[in-house]
């Protein structure tokens, strides 16, 4: 008989990702590392097409955050939710991801501060913790406080030391992160005006971009 496989912890980042910087790859790495992920997989969103940046498709942003992470082994990639022709609800992609993963998997679903506050609002919100941890990435400087939908369910479910939420979900812990200064706004209106984003995205980003021409006003 074979022995089992120890449980594996894996993270998701959800994101557009239009374009994927060094503030998403800086944080989700220092996520990663300090939860001892096996993995930590950035899944790109689909948006209702009226709402995608003109001439940079779904795909274009799937392969900038392919190039991104290349090389990173803690970093992958989740496309399924390009995968379908509409937005997803989250509970759908945790129901799709367990499905795939074993009972006793760690599955840690990252979350800023402002999209926590907005869970009340979300399709089925309170079954997500039936799937999945939540690991709220906080500002160091935040000082903010919850709204009353969601204290009942800090007070039942709050771990206070992320790295050691038990069992496969059902947790909810904080991070505290100093983001680095840098968002996809800035840099689409950085490239619309025709400077460089060098450094702010990786290096495979950038060609990628360049190559492309993506993001430039169009004329
Ligand atoms: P936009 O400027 O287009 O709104 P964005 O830069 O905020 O985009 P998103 O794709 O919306 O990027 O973000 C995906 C996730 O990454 C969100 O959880 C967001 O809070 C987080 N994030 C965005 N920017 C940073 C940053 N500089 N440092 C750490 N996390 C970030």
């Amino acid at each position: 008989m074979t022995a089992p496989l120890p449980a594996r912890r894996i993270g998701i980042l959800g994101g557009t990702f239009d374009p994927v910087h060094i503030g998403h790859l800086r944080s989700a790495l220092e996520v990663a590392e300090l939860m001892r992920l096996d993995e930590l997989r950035l899944l790109p969103n689909a948006r209702p097409p009226h709402r995608d940046t003109p001439q940079v498709t779904p795909q274009d942003r799937l392969a900038m955050v392919r190039h991104a992470v290349a090389g990173t082994t803690q970093l992958s990639v989740d496309a399924r939710e390009l995968a379908r022709d509409k937005p997803s609800y989250t509970i759908d992609t945790l129901e799709s991801l367990r499905a795939e993963l074993a009972a006793d998997d760690q599955l840690f679903l990252l979350l800023g501060w402002d999209a926590f506050c907005g869970l009340p609002g979300w399709h089925r919100w309170e079954e997500l913790l039936q799937h999945c941890h939540i690991l709220v990435l906080q500002r160091p400087d935040a000082d903010v406080e919850p709204p009353f939908e969601l204290r009942n369910l800090l007070a039942a479910r709050s771990a206070s030391d992320p790295t050691a939420m038990p069992g496969p979900a059902g947790h909810i812990s904080f991070v505290w992160q100093t983001p680095l200064a840098v968002s996809a706004t800035q840099i689409r209106q950085l490239l619309a005006s025709g400077k460089s984003v060098r450094f702010l995205v990786p290096d495979a980003v950038l060609a990628y971009i360049e190559a492309h021409d993506l993001y430039r006003a169009s004329t």
